[in-house]
C-alpha cells in the first residue's frame, strides 16, 4: 500500500485481501506425535493465538492453513494430501518441528516421509524437537508477513524457514556487534 498524498493510501483488491486474509488466519491443526502438544499449547491461553486473528478449525473446507506438527509416517501421507486439496485455495502449510521439516529422529526411516514438503507445498519449516510454542508465533507471524509481500509482488515467493532465517539474523547481528 502507498501513500498518494497525505491522508491518501492507494492499495490493490489484491494486497486489501491478503491483509484480511492474514489478520484472519484458520488453522487445520493435523497433529501427528509429540510436536502437536506444543501446537495444542500454542492455542490455549496462556498464549493466545486469537490475538493473532489465528483461530484452529476442524474442518479443512474452511481453513486457510494447515499446520503439520509431527511425525509423518507414510500411512498418513494419502489424508495429509486428500485434506489440502480440501482447503479453498489460497492456502498455506507450516512445517512444525524436525520431524515435519525433514524426518527428524526418523530420518531415513523406512517407515516415515522425510519431509512434509514431500506431499504438498510448504510455506513456513519451523526446526526444532519439539519447537516452542514462541516458534510457532513467530512462524505464524513471518506466515502474515509473506502473504502480504506475496499479494504486493504478485507470486508466490520462496518458502521461510526460521533456522535458515535466525542463522541470517544472527550474522547479520554479530557482523553489526562487531562494527
Ligand atoms: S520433532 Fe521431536 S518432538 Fe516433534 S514429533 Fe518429532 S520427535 Fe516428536
Amino acid at each position: 500500500m502507498k501513500s498518494a498524498a497525505p491522508g491518501v493510501v492507494t492499495s490493490t483488491v489484491d494486497q486489501l485481501a491478503a491483509l484480511g486474509r492474514s489478520n484472519s488466519l484458520w488453522t487445520l491443526t493435523f497433529g501427528l506425535a509429540c510436536c502437536a502438544i506444543e501446537m495444542i499449547s500454542t492455542h490455549m491461553a496462556h498464549h493466545d493465538l486469537d490475538r493473532f486473528g489465528v483461530v484452529t478449525w476442524p474442518s479443512p473446507r474452511q481453513s486457510d492453513v494447515m499446520i503439520v506438527a509431527g511425525t509423518v509416517v507414510k500411512k498418513m501421507a494419502e489424508p495429509i494430501k486428500l485434506l489440502y486439496e480440501q482447503m479453498p485455495d489460497p492456502k498455506w502449510v507450516i512445517a512444525m518441528g524436525t520431524c515435519a521439516t525433514s524426518g527428524g529422529p526418523y530420518y531415513r526411516s523406512y517407515s516415515v516421509v522425510m519431509g512434509v514438503d514431500h506431499l504438498v507445498p510448504v510455506d513456513v519449516f519451523i526446526p526444532g524437537c519439539p519447537p516452542r510454542p514462541e516458534a510457532l508465533m513467530d512462524g505464524i507471524m513471518k506466515l502474515q508477513e509473506k502473504i502480504k509481500f506475496d499479494a504486493k509482488n504478485g507470486y508466490r515467493s520462496a518458502p521461510i524457514n526460521l533456522e535458515t532465517a535466525t542463522e541470517l539474523e544472527n550474522e547479520a547481528h554479530d557482523r553489526t556487534s562487531n562494527g
